[in-house]
């Protein structure tokens, strides 16, 4: 029997990494783009806010206006009955009534100044933040028109990958699909090769050599005790030394292809490997 690679597992565990990264990148773009349009946004709420309190007072300086007519109306009334009072009292009621509406009239006509004098003020802001506003949107447009794109291509890449992904699972066995998709659950690796010292690759767990051989010549799905992934033989480039060295102690637990952060109860099986610094300076 030929060894077994489990091509289709590790080809689909591939497009799911893949996948993943492209919905990270999609989530990214969005937010570099949701702080490329901060400025700009809060100007618009700004204006807004400036727009809407102009409004209140514009509604507020027409009552008030509106007020003012309708006591100068009632003062040219009242002007025409001192002129047919029949005594003095009557005159000096009158009277009294005329200096009560003219001071009312008077206060009216101060609040429609104070407004109008509030009014001129915020059109002068409103005016300057919508300039700010303006020049605002024109200086991100350029950034932003390019993120947008970035977002559609990742959404496409995404979409793309979907599809192919969906498209290559139906030509695995339904069993085999079935166990990698329960472990897959919530984006975690299901799939991981044996290390060079006969290790899981995902957790390190030591895996008996008898089991070691059915992983690398069975046909039976076969998966680590320590933390479940199913065990595939590993190929040749799943041993290769990480290209890039980022920790030094991570020889063995080559984490090929998975990027995804995965947190790996670090070994105690293969702990002989790794740089101790026992070097107690003291
Ligand atoms: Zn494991």
């Amino acid at each position: 029997m030929t060894e077994q690679t489990r091509s289709g597992l590790r080809e689909l565990q591939r497009l799911d990494d893949a996948i993943v990264a492209a919905e990270k990148r999609v989530r990214e773009l969005e937010h570099r783009l949701a702080e490329v349009e901060r400025p700009a946004q809060d100007l618009d709420g700004e204006v807004g806010t400036t727009r809407n309190r102009l409004q209140e007072m514009r509604l507020e300086e027409r009552r008030v206006e509106l007020a003012g007519d309708e006591k100068a109306d009632r003062m040219k009334k009242l002007e025409d009955r001192l002129q047919a009072v029949r005594n003095v009292r009557e005159e000096s009621a009158v009277s009294a009534e005329i200096d009560m509406v003219r001071r009312a009239r008077e206060s009216d006509e101060q609040e429609a100044l104070s407004l109008l004098d509030q009014i001129r003020r915020l059109e002068d802001r409103l005016e300057e933040q919508s300039e700010a506003l303006e020049e605002a949107r024109t200086e991100v447009a350029p950034r932003r028109k390019e993120l947008e794109a970035e977002r559609e291509e990742a959404l496409a890449d995404t979409g793309r990958l979907k599809e192919e992904r969906d498209a290559f699972a139906e030509t695995l066995p339904a069993d085999e699909i079935r166990l990698y998709d329960a472990i897959r659950v919530g984006g975690r690796r299901a799939l991981a090769p044996l290390t060079e010292d006969g290790a899981c690759g995902n957790c390190f767990t030591m895996i008996p050599p008898q089991i070691q051989n059915e992983i690398r010549h069975g046909s039976e799905l076969i998966r680590c005790e320590g933390c479940g992934v199913i065990l595939v033989a590993p190929l040749p480039e799943d041993l290769e030394p990480d290209p890039v060295p980022e920790a030094a102690a991570d020889e063995a637990g080559d984490e090929a292809a998975a990027d995804e952060v995965e947190v790996s109860e670090s070994s105690e099986a293969e702990g002989a490997e790794g740089e101790a610094p026992e070097d107690p300076s003291a």
